[in-house]
């Protein structure tokens, strides 16, 4: 049979891994700090270090994307810029509500008119 000589020599269960080694024992021997971060909206996420390197003075919110610093008193502001605001967001700043119902009645009108109402 061909196929027999090229998968001898690959046992099952003879791979490097150790499965019983437990993934914390060796984490643990790198000493780590966490450091907890909160943003203007009041959400509060904690982030490991390892300790031999300073944590960064500002960290993403993962909720919002807000800035978020360690002072929970003092919040980095939110930016300038909102980069995460809606695209309803933006046509809302455009335009009034009396303008959004003039918009919508005009297109309510067109649709009518297509279909010969
Ligand atoms: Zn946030």
């Amino acid at each position: 049979m061909a196929g027999t000589n090229a998968i001898r020599g690959t046992r099952v269960g003879s791979s490097a891994v150790r499965w019983n080694e437990s993934p914390t024992d060796r984490s643990e021997s790198i000493a780590r700090r966490t450091v907890g971060y909160w943003c203007c909206n009041g959400h509060h996420t904690e982030q490991t270090f390892a300790a031999e390197i300073a944590p960064p003075a500002l960290w993403d919110c993962p909720r919002c994307g807000q800035p978020a610093g360690p002072d929970e008193a003092n919040p980095p502001a939110r930016p300038q810029a909102e980069p995460y605001k809606t695209h309803l967001a933006y046509v809302k700043e455009r335009r009034s509500d009396e303008d959004g119902a003039a918009i919508l009645a005009e297109a309510l009108q067109r649709v009518r008119a297509r279909r010969g109402e």
